[in-house]
């Protein structure tokens, strides 16, 4: 029987949601309450307030966040958002999110997490280095590479970074690459990044697959958003035999029985929209999330499984390559149909395991070749997933959980260490 008062009164409150998700996983691992009060909250949140001048002339106060959840592992890490909807809570969430993300996957880092409220996409390129060499300077004192140390988010990318850390170095007076993580590859950043999260991604995939018996040659594939992380996720796929029969983006959903063709699809969406492609069938995006596949790729929002949907799902495996796409409520309700979650915590931890490798690399002032990348980041996600998954079984609950479990451990284990809890 499902007891959840979230099936009621569904919180969609991210904030809210990640203080759910630590006091679950705290009570079944019997964490002292000093714990848990110390987790539920960042340790530090900056706002800022920085002036940009514009390309009229005038000038525009720009509003940004930066949280730092906990530093016990180490700094902080976790990326900047350029959005309209950034707000306090989002930050603070994402930041504790971070943390988890990075105790999974046995990084030595905490969580971390920054934004602008504002729309990239009404800015000229000059206007958009000025709000993120302005931000980088208002924040500059409370980063750095043993600090904290941010990386590219929502419509920010390596072009943003390369300036970010430009400004930094600047301001310290010394080239400080390992400041930031998701630069350019001319200025220190990682052979394999831009593939990371979608590769790790399709790592806990197959071994999922594997734990059931099964190959990824002919699974069936939907996945939810076709940009840096289903896009690749669908090619690696591909690649090893699967059928990726349905793929959306924020204009379409298209299904195609018989697989669809991806490098048409690549293609079409390289030369604008994906509404072009032929011999599909156009179906609505909320059917692609419910249609019945081996294999659910959400890779888009947050919140597109919920109390409402969750009993229509039919996948037996969902990997949420996108952060926070299923509610606490519908998690109930996936675990009680026995539906295999692989949570967005370890799905898409591939992005930050090889940003940590990026940090590692400046700091070495030595680069791997994509091979080496590669191997390694496949080595982390294989153990990562078996560690949960042998918790969640260890526990008799959900991966979901059990990923919470497995940070929570390392986590109080290091504030412990440190005397700051019992
Ligand atoms: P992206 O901007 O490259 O792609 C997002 C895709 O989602 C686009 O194709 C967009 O058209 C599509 N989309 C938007 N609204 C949609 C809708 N209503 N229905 C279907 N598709 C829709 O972003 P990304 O980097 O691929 O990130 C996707 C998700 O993965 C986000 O939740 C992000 O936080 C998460 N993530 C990404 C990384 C990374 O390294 N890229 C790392 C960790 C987590």
């Amino acid at each position: 029987m499902l007891q959840y008062d979230t099936l009621q009164q569904e919180s969609l409150n991210p904030y809210e949601i990640v203080q759910e998700q630590i006091e679950k996983a705290a009570a079944l691992l019997n964490l002292s309450r000093e714990a848990v009060e110390i987790l539920k909250k960042p340790k530090r949140v900056l706002s800022v307030n920085f002036p940009v001048k514009m390309d009229d002339g005038s000038v525009r106060v720009f509003e940004g966040y930066r949280s730092q959840h906990i530093d016990a592992l180490g700094p902080t890490k976790g990326g900047i958002r350029f959005h309209p909807d950034v707000n306090l809570d989002e930050v603070k969430a994402l930041s504790m999110w971070m943390s988890f993300k990075c105790g999974v996957v046995e990084l030595p880092y905490g969580g971390g997490k920054g934004g602008v409220i504002c729309d990239p996409h009404t800015f000229s390129e000059g206007e958009l280095e000025r709000i993120s060499r302005g931000f980088m300077e208002a924040i500059s004192d409370f980063v750095g590479p043993n600090k904290d140390i941010p990386a590219p988010d929502v419509y920010t990318n390596a072009k943003i970074m390369g300036w970010m850390m430009d400004t930094y170095s600047r301001l310290k007076g010394e080239v400080s690459p390992g400041v930031i993580t998701g630069k350019p590859i001319i200025l220190g950043g990682s052979l394999g990044r831009n593939e990371a999260t979608a590769r790790g991604c399709v790592v806990t995939i197959i071994e999922a697959l594997k734990q059931k018996g099964k190959e990824p040659t002919n699974a069936t594939v939907a996945i939810q958003g076709f940009g840096n992380a289903g896009r690749i996720a669908a090619e690696l796929l591909h690649e090893l035999g699967a059928k990726i029969v349905a793929i959306s983006d924020s204009k379409v959903a298209l299904y195609a029985e018989e697989g669809i063709n991806l490098p048409k699809a690549i293609q079409a969406k390289d030369i604008g929209t994906l509404s072009e492609l032929e011999a599909v069938t156009k179906i609505n995006h909320a059917e692609l999330l419910e249609l019945d596949v081996d294999i659910l790729i959400p890779a888009a929002l947050e919140n597109v499984i919920t109390a409402e949907n969750a009993d229509r799902i039919k996948a037996e495996i969902i990997a949420e390559a996108a952060n926070g796409p299923t509610t606490p409520a519908a998690d109930l309700v996936l675990r009680e149909n026995g539906k295999l979650v692989i949570p967005d915590i370890l799905s898409n931890a591939g992005g930050v395991t090889v940003s940590y490798f990026e940090w590692v690399q400046n700091l070495m002032n030595y680069y791997w070749t994509e091979k080496e990348v590669n191997d390694r980041l496949n080595h982390v996600m294989v153990r990562s997933y078996h560690n949960v998954s042998r918790l969640a079984e260890q526990y008799q609950t959900d991966m979901r959980t059990a990923a919470y479990m497995l940070s929570l451990l390392r986590i109080t284990e290091a504030m412990k260490a440190r005397g700051w809890c019992n």
